[in-house]
């Protein structure tokens, strides 16, 4: 079997896990279409009972945001809402193909972007919120296209050398080779976060402190009965699934209002088609004071000021600095990619499987419990070389966690 069928089989068989008479929707780039079919093939082969492909296409998106009259943003869509209550109903699962050209929201007017995905967000939310809670089995993956590999190997002959070049880091960072198969690579892998996830959850910290050169000195407090989660949950379908493909994270969700100090991103953050790089951000009691970036300021304040709640922080994550991606020394440009090279904070909502007794709660509820609630969920990497984490534990003992950037425990 090629690399590119083990690659499909993976995403299918592990990620989604999908089983015999499960319905699948997949939602792919029209570039892609190649992919797409290969999926809905491998879904078929898997028993699927049936698979929906939603093809999008950020061009026409651009199209429309450069050219489109005004009042054609905003505005609730009757059909896309009934779509996503249709699937939710059905208890579809879900596979994301996730292939963006960076630049393609560039020069657009970022109001209308805010404006528009704003509405998007509202009309996903009876489905993210079946995501974010784990009702559904998900897998977001990524397949290069020619302007995003041509983004990340600028230095490449032409768009096929590009092309090959990105193929050859994901399948490197899925852990997707000639020799192996890699559905054991995974067993193995989701083994390993598993058990840096179960030793958190015997430490139950009470806070971590977070310090490196870049000048980072944070202290996030976790509420009680946090969950450490990686990779390889179970959904309410008793199906395991993976939600992210390639994923090196054990992550929980900090105390909304325990947050303080100041954080120094170490990656440039790509939002709306642009990059907001050398940037910092200061919490008191949870919420952002002060912030400050070298480049596109605008952007950060835009992403702190789009959401209510976006100026808290919703998820702290635990990545080596010597994982695969990291060592591939990229920048992705992809944050499903960048983040897994990366410990990583993230402004906006909390997941409620990473707090106990989550099961029915308002938002107000939730937010009074600790796991902040919004719209968003903005994923900013933090981690160094140099990163040292030390966590406090319910009766003051200090253990590190994270020394020299990487795993201490
Ligand atoms: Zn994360
Ligand atoms: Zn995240």
């Amino acid at each position: 079997m090629d690399k590119l069928q083990k690659y499909v089989k993976l995403l299918v068989n592990t990620g989604v896990g999908l089983k015999a008479g499960q319905k699948l929707v997949i939602n792919c780039p029209v570039d892609l279409a190649y992919f797409g079919r290969l999926a809905m093939k491998e879904a078929y082969d898997a028993g699927a009972a049936e698979v929906l492909i939603l093809w999008n296409d950020e061009i026409s998106g651009r199209i429309h945001y450069l050219n489109a009259p005004d009042d054609a943003f905003g505005h609730e869509i009757e059909w896309i809402k009934a779509r996503v209550k249709y699937l939710v109903d059905e208890g579809y699962c879900l596979l994301n193909v996730y292939a963006t050209d960076p630049e393609n929201l560039k020069g657009v007017n970022p109001e209308r972007v805010q404006k528009q995905q704003k509405v998007n967000q509202m009309m996903s939310k009876p489905l993210s919120d079946k995501v974010t809670s784990s009702e559904v089995q998900w897998n977001l993956a990524s397949v290069p296209t020619p302007s995003w590999a041509k983004k990340v190997f600028p230095n490449a002959k032409n768009e096929e050398e590009a092309i090959d070049l990105m193929w050859e880091a994901i399948y490197a960072a899925c852990r997707v080779d000639d020799a192996t198969d890699p559905v054991d690579n995974w067993k193995a892998h989701v083994d390993s976060l598993q058990g840096k996830a179960n030793k958190l959850m015997e430490l139950n910290f009470k806070s971590l402190h977070f310090k490196n050169s870049y000048g980072t000195d944070l202290i996030t407090e976790l509420p009680a009965g946090h969950v450490w989660v990686a990779c390889g949950e179970k959904a309410k379908t008793g199906n395991n699934f993976i939600a992210n493909i390639p994923t090196e994270e054990v992550f929980t969700a900090p105390h909304r209002e325990g947050v303080h100090g100041i954080v120094y991103g170490t990656k440039p953050l790509v939002y709306m088609g642009d990059v907001i790089d050398e940037f910092w951000v200061k919490f008191e009691k949870g919420k952002v004071v002060e912030y400050g970036a070298k480049k596109n300021e605008h952007l950060l304040k835009s992403l702190l000021e789009l959401h209510k709640n976006a100026d808290y922080l919703g998820e702290v994550a635990l990545v080596p600095y010597n994982s695969p991606i990291s060592q591939s020394g990229i920048l992705w440009y992809n944050t499903l990619y960048d983040e897994n090279a990366s410990c990583h904070l993230a402004f906006g909502r909390g997941y409620n499987y990473c707090l106990a007794g989550t099961d029915d709660k308002t938002e107000d509820e939730l937010n009074e419990m600790g796991l902040n609630q919004s719209l968003t969920h903005e994923d900013f990497m933090v981690g160094s070389p140099c990163l040292e984490i030390i966590g406090t534990t319910q009766d003051g003992k200090e253990i590190a966690v994270f020394t020299k950037g990487d795993w201490a425990i």
